[in-house]
């Protein structure tokens, strides 16, 4: 220990250097957050709960490319395809195993038809695995619910895409 350590340690430098630090944020403006009742900001590129989107025409966007499957690196999602009589691809299936999914939002940026998205939506829970194994149809009735948000969050970033 130096002289100039020594004689801090004898007028408790330290402590009162630390006692400073505690008297500044007892007057700062607190950010706690009342959860639920208050809300922090959300990025429009928030990445929660996914959602399979539909056309304005109530058509499915999904093409069964099986992009999203192949990018993920969790192996969440699982698809089958299948033609319909007019030769479109279409997917039977479309599965998403939410305790795998790490969020990464590569399903979402592979997508070429914006048809798998994560939405904004973090507040949701399962009691069981299965509650968390998302279907087709669970993923389509999610992206009904909030089209119109993940519309207006998409268009956001349309002039960085
Ligand atoms: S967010 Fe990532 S881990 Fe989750 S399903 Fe999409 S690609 Fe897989
Ligand atoms: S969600 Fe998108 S990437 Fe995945 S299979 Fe359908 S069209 Fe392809």
């Amino acid at each position: 220990m130096g002289a100039r350590d020594f004689i801090g340690s004898l007028f408790l430098r330290e402590l009162f250097k630390g006692m400073a630090v505690t008297g500044r944020y007892l007057f700062a403006r607190k950010i706690t957050v009342q959860y639920p009742d208050e809300k922090t900001p959300q990025s429009n590129r928030f990445r929660g709960l996914h959602a399979l989107r539909r056309y304005p025409n109530g058509e499915e966007r999904c093409i069964a490319c099986k992009l999203c499957e192949a990018v993920c690196p969790a192996l969440a999602i699982t698809i089958d395809m299948a033609e319909r009589d007019d030769g479109s691809r279409r997917t039977p299936r479309y599965d998403l195993d939410l305790t795998k999914c790490i969020f990464c939002g590569f399903c979402e940026e592979a997508c070429p038809v914006d048809a798998i998205v994560l939405t904004r939506i973090f507040e949701y829970h399962g009691e069981t695995r299965g509650d968390l194994y998302y279907t087709k149809q669970m993923l389509l009735a999610v992206g009904d619910r909030n089209e119109a948000q993940i519309a207006a969050d998409r268009a956001q970033d349309a002039p960085y895409r």
